[in-house]
């Protein structure tokens, strides 16, 4: 279980986050949603270590992962996509999908890829394409499937509907979906309320840097807060 604790974050003597807390258990599938600058993404960076937690403390498994260094996290098995993929553009689909895998032993890897296979099947067919040849929305899939090389317990998705077509954002947030399926908890940060909180067990809608709504993802689709400010309806 990922538990994030009142933390406070920011850069320089900017403050973004306020007493953040958010909880995602194993095999859950928790939205976070919110304006632009509200501080999605800094969240997602204060969990991977990427910028310094201030006060408070973030926990997996009990254990305190806050204050550790990027790799450090990464092998405590919470891996993040980044909004910009980060693929190796050059290099052909497989190819990056193994790059995933760097913490881990070969023998394993196959079996992995072949799981990575299944969920995207896409990825099968095109193995040998150059990552940087493929669509916005089977890059995104090489970037998860990437992550997912590196077996992760908690998967943590920054905008991943970024740049895609409708149908492309739900392949992908159905792709989320599955991927709690196999116990793997799953925290979607997404400007696309509407379609995150529908396949969500749980969210939270964040306002400058704090928490102000949690609840189950349906329940929220519903609020009426929500949808004047998020859904526009
Ligand atoms: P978006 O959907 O626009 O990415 P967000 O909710 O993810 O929104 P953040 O990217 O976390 O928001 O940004 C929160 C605030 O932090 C914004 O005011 C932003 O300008 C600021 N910010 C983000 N990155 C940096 C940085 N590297 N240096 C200084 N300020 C930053």
């Amino acid at each position: 279980m990922l538990e994030v604790d009142k933390i406070t974050a920011g850069y320089g003597k900017l403050q973004i986050l306020h007493d953040l807390s958010i909880r995602v258990d194993a095999g859950e599938l928790v939205s976070v949603v919110g304006a632009n600058g509200a501080g999605k993404s800094t969240m997602l960076r204060a969990i991977s270590g990427l910028i310094e937690t201030r006060t408070g403390e973030i926990r997996y498994d009990g254990e305190k992962i806050s204050g550790l260094r990027p790799h450090q996290v990464v092998r405590r098995r919470v891996i993040q996509v980044s909004e910009d993929r980060d693929l190796f553009g050059p290099m052909t689909v497989e190819q990056n999908l193994v790059l995933g895998a760097w913490t881990r032993k070969r023998a394993e890897v196959d079996d992995d890829l072949a799981r990575v296979f299944d969920l995207f099947p896409i990825l099968k067919e095109r193995r040998k394409q150059i990552a940087q040849t493929m669509s916005g929305g089977q890059q995104q899939m090489v970037a998860i499937g990437r992550a997912l090389m590196a077996q992760p317990q908690m998967l943590m998705l920054d905008e991943p509907s970024t740049g895609l077509s409708p149908k492309l954002t739900w392949d992908v947030l159905n792709a989320a979906a599955a991927i709690r399926e196999t116990g793997i908890g799953v925290l979607l940060v997404e400007q696309n309320a509407a379609q995150a909180l529908s396949i969500s067990d749980r969210a939270y809608v964040l306002e400058s840097g704090s928490v102000v709504l949690e609840g189950p993802g349906r329940e929220l689709a519903g609020d009426e807060r929500v949808r004047k400010a998020y859904l526009g309806l």
